[in-house]
């Protein structure tokens, strides 16, 4: 069961505020396997012209490293600060004007249902979470990853590859001084 939160009482109410607590399993989204529940909290603001959502997520996801592939929990958190204008919550599919400043994440989270406008927050919520993954999960800043000849888990074995294959534009440059070194020391 999703999170749809009914905000047709509280755009209607300037002032009033609204605090929402999360504690679920997670959202759908394949990037996201969560291995803690998301829990959070989240207050929403009328301020007369906008709805303020103000808060925090965190949770703990399951991930590998994307350099040696060992499994990796990844704590995650999340600071909400949104502000959706009122209009675009009660219309929320409405065109914006070709020089305006639009934030398309309204329609994404916001639609109708009966002439009410819902607050889809597990989109929400997903869309804020994928945004804050890291680029690169590393199980360590030093990771020294598979070697991409004999596969080897570099943190753990040596390599057995008979020829270093890591770095093809350094193994070139030993060749070339090795014999020059060699020829310095036999002279
Ligand atoms: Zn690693
Ligand atoms: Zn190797």
């Amino acid at each position: 069961v999703s999170l749809q939160l009914d905000l047709s009482e509280i755009v209607s109410r300037e002032g009033m505020r609204s605090a929402v607590y999360v504690d679920q399993a997670g959202v759908e989204d394949p990037d996201l396997n969560f291995a803690s529940p998301l829990r959070g909290a989240l207050t929403f603001v009328n301020g007369g012209d906008l709805i303020s959502i103000e808060g925090s997520l965190a949770t703990e996801l399951q991930a590998e490293c994307s350099r040696c592939l060992t499994p990796v929990r990844l704590p995650l958190s999340v600071a909400i600060d949104e502000r959706y204008p009122i209009p675009d919550i009660l219309n929320p599919t409405r065109k914006p004007a070709p020089d305006e400043d639009f934030d398309p994440t309204i329609r994404s989270v916001v639609y109708l249902e009966k002439g009410r406008p819902i607050l889809d927050l597990d989109e929400l919520m997903r869309q804020l979470l994928v945004a804050e993954l890291p680029i690169r999960i590393l199980c360590s800043e030093e990771c020294r990853g598979l070697c991409p000849g004999c596969g080897a888990l570099l943190n753990e074995q040596p390599c057995t590859c008979s020829a270093p294959v890591t770095d093809g534009s350094q193994a070139v440059l030993r060749d070339l001084l090795e014999p020059r070194s060699a020829a310095d020391r036999g002279a």
